[in-house]
């Protein structure tokens, strides 16, 4: 492989990632893990980010400002809801932060979060945790090579790092 390979549709992106809120405070980072991959064109990260790691190489450092609607989105302030604790199983432990599919009538999917818990009842919201929140990502690039077949059929990249349904 050589190093002058640029970030383009087509590629699997390995790199380091910080992710600060708008006061500068630490959301996630793969600080003293793996890196990140994602296949780019197949919307594995964020629109923003995706948008302007397009034509970097190995060895790239770069801020990534993505304002939310570019990010994940607008918050929908009707997105939160109340529901009994009797709608989840009695086995599974809540917490806020966990994330759930939610089916419609139809029997479409779709992700809600729970906020929270008391007296039997539970809060979950549709709107993904950081809906509406603009996003600072600090990147290194580690790593670009193609994608195989079987990775763009999936839309994900596979192995370390990537997806291990198989
Ligand atoms: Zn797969």
């Amino acid at each position: 492989m050589s190093d002058n390979t640029l970030i383009a549709d087509g590629k699997v992106v390995s790199f380091h990632y910080t992710l600060t809120d708008p006061d500068g405070d630490t959301i996630d980072s793969s600080d003293g893990g793996e890196p990140m991959l994602y296949l780019v064109g197949a919307q594995n990260i964020v629109p923003g980010l995706e948008r302007q790691m397009l034509g970097k190489t190995v060895g790239d450092e770069l801020v990534a400002k993505v304002p939310f609607a570019e990010g994940y989105g607008p918050r929908d302030p009707n997105g939160a809801q109340d529901v009994p604790r009797e709608s989840f199983p009695p086995d599974v432990e809540l917490e806020a932060g966990m994330q759930f599919m939610g089916q419609t009538d139809d029997g479409g999917h779709f992700p809600l979060w729970i906020m929270g818990e008391s007296d039997g009842v539970v809060t979950i919201d549709s709107n993904h945790p950081l809906a509406g929140v603009d996003l600072s990502f600090a990147v290194s690039i580690t790593a670009i090579r193609d994608a195989s077949e079987e990775e763009v059929a999936h839309g994900h990249p596979h192995g370390p790092g990537g997806h291990h349904h198989h």
